[in-house]
């Protein structure tokens, strides 16, 4: 559904991106994992068009979105601050975006309901928690039904109750065959939700594998040892 294919960026003389190749898939969770500053975040944006590329290229359904905008509306994103009007009251951000979604057809409430957001929508954005804004994100996120969610550390900030329920809903995209691409640092979240790790390293991917390939390489049962296991043998390889 997505490809990357030999995608590079620097910002002056630092090389962030360096050759990146990946595809991602329907009904497939892929979660970018990696130390700070190895790119995720604007290996996302490029796919969003909020970064131009050096080099390389990115395809949507085998189309190149150089130059294109519209393919954005087939795409859910999650920042991982979402920085919202300070006087807006979050009612207004969600009638305002479906203003400015003429396109979308029937809307995706689940998430917006599962947090009850409809019974804060006069609350002042301004004066939310880091926590009730993250549930904002979220179900802006999935509120115009696309095809691929990508969400940027989607669960941090939110309390454990919330993270289990967003973390349904990501199972539940998944299920009816979304593309879905998550950045978290959480292991155990990973885990659950992950078929398939890309491992960003220095710019480029240090490894590309299903969880189930992960475990079964390393004989570990816990993904965090598992993947610091295949770190050290890759790295001496
Ligand atoms: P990650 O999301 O993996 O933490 P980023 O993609 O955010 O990494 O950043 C990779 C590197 O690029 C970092 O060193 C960061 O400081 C740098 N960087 C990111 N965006 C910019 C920018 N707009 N201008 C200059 N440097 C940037
Ligand atoms: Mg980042």
């Amino acid at each position: 559904m997505i490809e990357v294919k030999a995608l590079t960026k620097n910002f002056g003389k630092l090389r962030v991106l360096k050759g990146v190749n990946i595809s991602f898939h329907k009904g497939e969770v892929v979660s970018v994992i990696g130390p700070n500053g190895s790119g995720k975040t604007t290996l996302i944006k490029s796919i969003l068009g909020m970064v131009i590329p050096d080099s390389g290229e990115i395809l949507l359904d085998g189309k190149s979105i150089n130059g294109q905008w519209k393919y954005r509306s087939k795409i859910g994103y999650m920042p991982q601050i979402g920085r919202y009007p300070d006087n807006m009251k979050i009612g207004q951000v969600f009638s305002m975006m479906r203003d400015l979604r003429t396109d979308a057809t029937a809307p995706d409430e689940s998430v917006l309901n599962s947090y009850k957001l409809p019974s804060l929508f006069d609350k002042t954005m301004r004066t939310l928690s880091g926590g009730t804004r993250q549930k904002v994100s979220a179900a802006l996120a999935f509120l115009f039904n696309p095809d691929i969610l990508i969400l940027d550390e989607p669960t941090a900030g939110l309390d454990p109750l919330a993270s289990e329920i967003l973390k349904q809903h990501i199972l539940e995209a998944k299920s009816q065959g979304k593309c879905i691409l998550i950045t978290s640092h959480i292991m155990s979240e990973v885990d659950e939700l992950a078929d398939r790790i890309v491992y960003m390293m220095d710019g480029e991917v240090a490894f590309d594998k299903t969880i189930k390939q992960i475990k079964e390489e390393t004989g570990e049962e816990r993904l965090g040892r598992a993947i610091a296991n295949l770190m050290k043998t890759e790295h001496h390889a």
